[in-house]
């Protein structure tokens, strides 16, 4: 047996190895001391190898599922190796001694997930690949939970953007790939062909060329090739179900950087958290598949404006008819998760149960289109649709004839087939219940016989049905001619057989095999039928999920007065009477007001200086706004009176490295490489937030580089920015840049507290309240105290010397790009002029070169 284990241990390489015997799946040797750690159960012994014992733990296979999450949450792989034959074949085939054949027939993995225990139901599941060829790079990544598949084309630049989107669980990438240190996982090289991915790609797809999926570069196939042949080798061969891919190209959505999407809590905080980000504070869909398609499109923010003004129309529409906003959010909270259970079913891993959830889902999405045509003034993106909805009428109805209400989940005890739908089921049914009514009246038959009023007949699994009496009325069973056989004596009673009864039970017995064996055929039947129109019915999940978030986001504006964004073709941003959706929320459960704030960036004004004392409400203004941009993009109405933007096709966010220090992360340094991303990429169509930039250093450097990054944006970048820092000295630069303006947020000092008024005004702060706040915050009064006296020194230095920026006035504008002065001595081109180099010797040359030191 230690052979066989260690064969397929080896085979499994650095996964766990769950290695099944009989109802338990046992780990051995470092296996076992890793999950009996990790699950926390006991850790035996068994054996000998090698002359040590050998740990061992276990887990019953009917509650597998519960551990199998836990060591994948915790980061590990799972080979599950099944018994491949029965005990008797094996003993037929090779001897009484025979070992029973064992296969790993799964790995268990993060990203292969489709169990309804094991995947989170309002999270989409990515595993990705990444791809390299011919000098491009690309990213395949598939949900096989519901069949997505996505290929993006990148860069080296783009790569953890866009895996930062897809938030995948799992990154494959091959082992000599440049980009091994973002992948948890590495596989053999030869994987990532493209040729053979090409080929990987038709195949399971059963096309010929891909001319009708799209444009692929090599990478991409070299991405789809790692990709597939990951998920053939999880799976074992059984393929899970896949849809054709979907090609997205960096430049389809607005580009968002990892730190970017982190600094904004877009879809999960800084602490990795789905609480407190953005997506939970807009999130009112009644679907896991809306949840998931709102996570995907506000990780995605659209480019096409088009497409953006149909969401916009579509969202309207539920937005201004409660009556059928509450309606679409009725139908669609009962629905099942037909996404899920259809990738379940294609993984061959369903259940009758999640047949049932097809043919319930698929029936109400075709009530659900019914209704929408009958509906006036339905918008673009919705009457597209509808189609989608309906149109599985003939699987309905097999499903509905075919299946019982409510199907379980488990189809070995059979009984999910409808009575009614196979007659010679329903008969063999009906022999099997004859046959229990026999039986049952022959248990009456025998009391009378044998006048033993306590004769029972019972069924078990090693016996079979069989008469039980209490052992002290046996003797009467005993007998030779009673007509009864002793089977088992056990304490306290005695079980016997009888002709009659074995003849009845055996009735029973084929009965119930053939009737399990044709369930499983029309499972089988039923599977296939489903199997057939998979991309159909993904289609008519995708629909739900979009009008699921149709109604939600339409919910959402209208709890919070949100505003439809109007999208223009020039570069603006003008936002009135905006807010900050997460931190508007908090502030209302504290029972304070959140204050509104405009902003208005437009090509003429596209850079705003934000001052102002600490706590005032800089970032929160920034974020806002940046926020309403992805909000307006995704397709969602925004938190604000009106707004008003041409499209972004960029966005940053940078947050000073001492925000980020109280987290261990960030340095001075990393704020630095960010800002540098920043120059380098901006363009006048993206819009920048940058929040105290330069903090992370000394008082000069800091100044030194905000204003240099100030400057550089205004003039290079010339894209749209809300620049929020607490040097005053930087309104200065209002002077010299014509697109900067200055604003800050207002404090008032009253009866010596400082109110915080959280509310923008134009010019620049008149002073920065530092002390103020520090006292707000509870510093002790002699602390204060003593501040200010230091204060009133530094103030008084700084009238005499000019301060910290004394001398700033002076500075041209781009010093370091301004040309450089000619020399001013006419004498020396002409002293040079006069030398003949190639008659001088080298002391007439030094000689010549001190000479000409001398007229400088
Ligand atoms: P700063 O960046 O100027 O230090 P923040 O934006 O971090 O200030 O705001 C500090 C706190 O003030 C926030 O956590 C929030 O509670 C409150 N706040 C900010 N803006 C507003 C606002 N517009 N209305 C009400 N409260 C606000």
């Amino acid at each position: 047996m230690m052979q066989q284990y260690l064969a397929l241990k080896a085979e499994a390489d650095d996964c766990l190895l769950f290695y099944r015997m009989g109802d338990f799946f046992e780990l051995f040797h470092d296996d076992a001391k890793i999950a009996a750690a990790c699950l926390d159960i006991a850790l035996t012994a068994r054996g000998e190898h090698d002359g040590a014992k050998i740990p061992m733990c276990g887990v019953p296979v009917h509650s597998a599922e519960g551990y199998l999450a836990r060591l994948i949450k915790a980061g590990h792989r799972v080979a599950i190796a099944e018994q491949v034959e029965s005990p008797e074949e094996a003993k037929r085939a090779r001897g009484s001694k025979a070992l029973v054949a064992r296969a790993i027939v799964r790995v268990v993995t993060a990203g292969t997930l489709t169990e309804e225990a094991l995947l989170d139901a309002r999270a989409a599941n990515w595993c990705a690949c990444i791809g390299e060829a011919a000098g491009g790079v690309a990213i395949a990544a598939a949900d096989v939970s519901t069949g997505r598949f996505e290929v993006i084309e990148t860069d080296a630049a783009g790569l953890t953007a866009a895996l930062a989107r897809l938030q995948a669980v799992e990154v494959v990438a091959a082992e000599t790939s440049t980009f091994a240190e973002v992948a948890t996982l590495l596989r053999a090289r030869a994987d990532f062909d493209s040729a053979s991915g090409e080929a990987r790609l038709k195949a399971l797809h059963g096309v010929a060329t891909l001319d009708g999926f799209g444009q692929f570069s090599r990478a991409a196939l070299a991405a789809a090739g790692g990709l597939i042949a990951y998920l053939d080798h999880t799976a074992r061969g059984q393929l899970p179900f896949l849809r054709p891919p979907v090609c997205a190209a960096d430049g389809q959505c607005m580009a968002i950087d990892a730190a970017t999407r982190e600094s904004l809590e877009l879809t999960r905080t800084a602490a990795g958290a789905r609480a407190g980000s953005l997506l939970a504070e807009v999130d009112r869909t009644v679907t896991g598949a809306g949840a998931r398609l709102l996570a995907s499109d506000i990780a995605a923010p659209l480019m096409d404006r088009a497409m953006i003004e149909g969401r916009h129309a579509a969202v309207a529409w539920a937005h201004d008819d409660p009556g059928l906003r509450d309606e679409l959010r009725t139908t669609l909270r009962a629905l099942p998760d037909i996404g899920r259970a259809l990738g379940r079913i294609a993984a061959r891993r369903g259940s009758p149960r999640d047949l049932g959830q097809l043919r319930d889902g698929l029936s109400a999405a075709w009530t659900l289109g019914q209704r929408l045509d009958k509906l006036p003034a339905v918008p673009p993106l919705i009457v597209e649709l509808a189609p989608r909805l309906r149109g599985h009428g003939e699987l309905i109805d097999l499903l509905t004839r075919g299946l019982v209400p409510m199907p379980p989940i488990d189809a070995a005890a059979g009984g999910f087939v409808a009575e009614g739908y196979d007659a010679a089921l329903d008969a063999l049914r009906d022999t099997g219940a004859g046959g229990r009514r026999a039986i049952a009246a022959l248990e009456a038959q025998y009391r009378e016989r044998t006048g033993i009023s306590a004769l029972k007949i019972r069924h078990n699994g090693v016996l079979g049905y069989h008469v039980e009496v209490p052992a002290r009325a046996a003797d009467k069973l005993m007998a030779a001619d009673s007509g009864f056989t002793h089977r088992q004596t056990l304490a306290g009673v005695v079980r016997f057989n009888a002709p009659d009864l074995h003849e009845a039970a055996l009735k029973v017995t084929q009965a119930g095999a053939h009737a399990l064996a044709a369930e499983a055929a029309h499972l089988e039947a039923f599977t296939e039928a489903a199997l057939d129109k998979r991309e159909a019915i993904a289609a008519t999940a995708d629909a739900l999920a979009r009008i699921d978030v149709t109604a939600a986001l339409a919910e959402r504006a209208a709890e919070g007065g949100w505003a439809r964004p109007v999208l223009v073709d020039h570069s603006c941003l003008e936002i009135v009477g905006g807010r900050h959706p997460v931190v508007e929320s908090a502030v209302a459960r504290s029972g304070g007001r959140f204050v509104a704030n405009d902003c208005r960036l437009s090509e003429s004004s596209r850079l705003w200086l934000v001052t102002g004392p600490n706590m005032g409400g800089k970032s929160t203004f920034l974020r806002q706004n940046a926020l309403i941009v992805v909000l307006a993009q995704a397709g969602s109405f925004v938190p604000a009176t009106s707004a008003t933007l041409g499209l972004v096709d960029r966005l940053f966010s940078r947050v000073g490295a001492s925000d980020n220090l109280a987290r261990g992360r960030s340095t001075f340094m990393v704020e630095m490489v960010e800002t540098a991303a920043i120059l380098a990429q901006a363009t006048p169509r993206s819009f920048v937030i940058l929040d105290e930039v330069g903090r992370g250093t000394s008082t000069y450097d800091g100044l030194a580089i905000a204003w240099a990054v100030v400057e550089a944006i205004h003039e290079d970048n010339r894209c749209r920015c809300l620049f929020a820092t607490h040097y005053h000295e930087l309104t200065r630069l209002a002077e010299r840049c014509d697109a900067l303006s200055l604003h800050h947020v207002r404090a008032r000092e009253w009866k010596g507290d400082l109110v915080l008024l959280h509310e923008l005004a134009e010019g620049p702060a008149d002073r920065s309240y530092g002390i103020a706040v520090a006292r707000l915050a509870g510093l002790p009064p002699a602390t204060l105290q003593r501040a200010k006296a230091v204060l009133a020194k530094l103030e008084a230095g700084k009238a005499k010397t000019g301060g910290i920026a004394a001398g700033l006035d002076d500075l041209p504008l781009f010093a370091a790009m301004a040309p450089v002065e000619e020399a001013p001595v006419d004498g020396l081109r002409e002293a040079l002029g006069a030398l003949d180099v190639d008659a001088m010797s080298p002391r007439e040359a030094m000689e010549a070169l001190y000479r000409l030191k001398g007229l400088v």
